[in-house]
Parts: structure tokens; C-alpha cells; sequence
């Protein structure tokens, strides 16, 4: 048993439904892990990507991950007895040599080929990730069904209050019980007139969550807190620069809801720092770390070890990402939900089946089921 081949493409992927609209240029990358196993007549494939928010890593994994996949021997990749790739393994063997600290985005490269090697190993084993993953750790199969929110609502270019409250109705219409907007980008009074638009179409605001993408600082961020403490929004995202502790720390002591950060930190000790020096509050807040953008699982698991072992509730994750993996993940480590982005990011974008009271349930095929999403799938069979 080998991984043979891997492939790797990056493509354009942009926030909005048009992508006519400018994006900021962003990229992803693809994947496609090759291996010799057959099933079904065709040798089975894992597919990856690196999430959505970061740039595309295909000089990272073309130079140094995929080579040393592509060079290992069985022995460095197989489980105990020999019958299945060992994602843990792989790890290993994608990490070796590499030096501590200094985690720039290598860890988003590492992260979608870990993506495709769960994906190989769970058609290997037959299994829909999620329940790969349950015997993998050695848990309990969890209830198929994850709770699940809409994000999107960036601001319109034109128009912006009259689209942002059709998109926000598309989502209810969808099923969704909650969604998510961007704030951060217009002066207060415009971002205020924004919340009140997109709550009326989930009922109220406290199913409401807004995400500033990082856009305030010290100067700014308590003041902003103060007007949107009436709100009482689900969370408030993504406060300041992911690295200002001080600013965020500041906020956690004077605003009472929710706030939501970790998203733009990728490595556990990263996650260490937030947690010793963000000022978060378990039992209220919400972490955010991305599974891909964090090393992949094995780096995830590290973050969620973390916070499990201060008595965070695994309810308090709520990974970043809005695609398939994510919600395999939620389903076998009991997180509090997934994130899904009805509207943008194609070819990701999309519902993976009908959303019931802010409930989906997963793909029971092998892997991840990239292979049940039209769009997806489309992007994945050009790579190979
Ligand atoms: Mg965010």
C-alpha cells in the first residue's frame, strides 16, 4: 500500500455568489492523494483542500510536503497491522525536519494534504470520515447530525442593505436558524444598520453573530463593544489583529456576550497564548481555529487537547471554514457546530444536504463525500 501520485492545483475562490465582484484576489489550494489501494475497480483517492480565508500553498507542498510523502516507505505510513494509511503517520512523516516555531502558513499546506490522507484512509476503510475518525480515537459513533450556522453577509459593493437582507433571507429560507455577517469594513452607524438589517431575517439578533475580520484596534474596539452590547449578539468575531491579546483582553473585560477569535492562529502554542493572555472566558466564548489552517488534525486535536484539559467545553468549538471536512470533524469530536457558507467560495460553497432547524445531517458515502457536491467534485476531477 503507497501514496503514488499527488497532485496539486490552486485555484481562484472568491467571497461572494458573483464572482464578478473583487475578492481580494484569494486562491486555494486542491489536492489529490493517489494511492495503489482498488476499491470499486479504481484506485482510491483522497482529495484535500486548503480551506478558504488564507492563499493557495502549492510551493509548499510541490518542494517539501508532498516529496517526502511520495518518498516514504510503507512502514512509515501504514496503521499496526498494514491494512490502511495512518494519517498520524503521515504527519510524522510530512513534519520531519522541520524546525520548531516560525509557523507562517506551512501549517496550511500540511493541513490539505492531511485533509486528502483522512480522506484516502476512510474509503480504504470503507467508512464516512466522521465515523473513521470515532474508531480511529477510539469513540463512541456520534449522532449524524451536526448544528450548523450561515456565514457570509460581506459588505455589497452597491446596494448593500437591500442584498445583504436577500442573503440573509436566503439563508432562513434554507433552513438556518443563525448566520453570520462581516462588520468592520464601514463606519459604526453603517455596520449598526447592517446587524439590524440581517437580524429581522433570523428573528433577532442574539441569532445573530458579526465577525470584524480583525479591522479594530485599541483605539477603537471598546467603543465598538459598547454599541453592539444591546445587540446581544450570538458572538462577535475576529475582534483585532489575531496577535493583540492586550486589545482583546480589554474587551472580554468589559463586553458581556460572546466574542469568537483563534481563527488566524495555526499551531497549538498560538492557541496557548490566546488562552493565556486573550482575557477568553470559558463557558462564554467561542473557538474558532480552522482544522486545515492548524497543521490539519493532528495539529487540531492538540488545540482542542488544550482547552479541554483548562474545562472548556468541546461545545465551545466552532471550527472556521464552512466545508465538508469541518463537518465531519464537529461530528466526531462533539463540537458546539459548523459553520457553512451557503453563498460563497465556490466551488465549496453550498448546502450538503437540507437543513432542518439549523440541523444537517452528514454524507454517509466514504471519505468526506467530496464526491456528493456537484461543484466540488468538478474542481476535484480536473486534478486527476
Ligand atoms: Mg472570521
Amino acid at each position: 500500500m503507497r501514496i503514488v501520485d499527488i497532485r496539486e492545483q490552486s485555484i481562484p475562490i472568491s467571497r461572494y455568489r458573483d464572482a464578478g465582484i473583487p475578492s481580494g484576489g484569494l486562491t486555494t489550494s486542491l489536492v489529490a492523494v493517489m494511492t495503489d489501494v482498488m476499491r470499486a475497480g479504481a484506485p482510491v483517492i483522497g482529495y484535500g483542500f486548503a480551506s478558504v480565508g488564507r492563499f493557495a500553498q502549492g510551493g509548499l507542498i510541490r518542494e517539501r510536503f508532498a516529496p517526502r510523502l511520495l518518498k516514504a516507505g510503507e512502514a512509515d505510513l501504514l496503521n499496526r497491522d498494514g491494512t490502511n494509511l495512518d494519517p498520524f503517520r503521515a504527519w510524522d512523516v510530512m513534519m520531519a525536519g522541520e524546525k520548531l516555531g516560525g509557523h507562517g502558513e506551512r501549517c496550511v499546506a500540511v493541513g490539505t494534504l492531511d485533509m486528502a490522507i483522512w480522506d484516502a484512509a476512510a474509503k480504504i476503510a470503507d467508512l464516512p470520515l466522521y465515523r473513521f475518525i470515532c474508531e480511529r480515537l477510539q469513540q463512541a459513533s456520534p449522532p449524524p447530525r451536526i448544528a450548523v450556522y450561515a456565514s457570509g453577509g460581506y459588505p455589497y459593493p452597491r446596494d448593500d442593505l437591500a442584498r445583504l437582507s436577500a442573503e440573509i433571507r436566503s439563508f432562513a429560507d434554507l433552513g438556518f436558524t443563525r448566520a453570520k455577517i462581516k462588520i468592520g469594513g464601514a463606519d459604526l452607524g453603517t455596520d449598526l444598520r447592517r446587524i439590524e438589517v440581517a437580524a429581522k431575517q433570523v428573528a433577532n439578533s442574539a441569532r445573530l453573530a458579526v465577525d470584524a475580520m480583525n479591522r479594530y484596534d485599541a483605539t477603537n474596539a471598546s467603543e465598538v463593544a459598547v454599541a453592539l452590547a444591546p445587540f446581544k449578539l450570538w458572538w462577535f468575531e475576529d475582534i483585532c489583529d489575531p496577535h493583540d491579546f492586550e486589545t482583546l483582553a480589554s474587551v472580554a473585560a468589559r463586553y458581556d456576550g460572546p466574542i469568537a477569535a483563534g481563527e488566524a492562529l495555526f499551531s497549538v502554542q498560538e492557541a496557548r497564548l490566546l488562552d493565556w493572555h486573550g482575557g477568553l472566558r470559558r463557558g462564554t466564548d467561542i473557538l474558532l481555529f480552522d482544522p486545515v489552517h492548524c497543521y490539519g488534525l493532528p495539529g487540531y486535536l492538540k488545540i482542542i487537547d488544550h482547552f479541554v484539559t483548562k474545562d472548556w467545553p468541546r461545545q465551545a468549538f466552532w471550527p472556521h471554514g464552512g466545508h465538508l471536512f469541518g463537518f465531519h470533524l464537529v461530528a466526531a469530536l462533539r463540537l458546539g457546530g459548523a459553520e457553512i457558507t451557503p453563498a460563497g467560495f465556490y466551488p465549496f460553497a453550498g448546502v450538503p444536504s437540507i437543513i432542518e432547524n439549523g440541523h444537517v445531517a452528514l454524507p454517509e458515502a466514504p471519505g468526506i463525500g467530496f464526491e456528493t457536491h456537484d461543484d466540488a467534485w468538478r474542481a476535484f476531477r480536473a486534478l486527476v
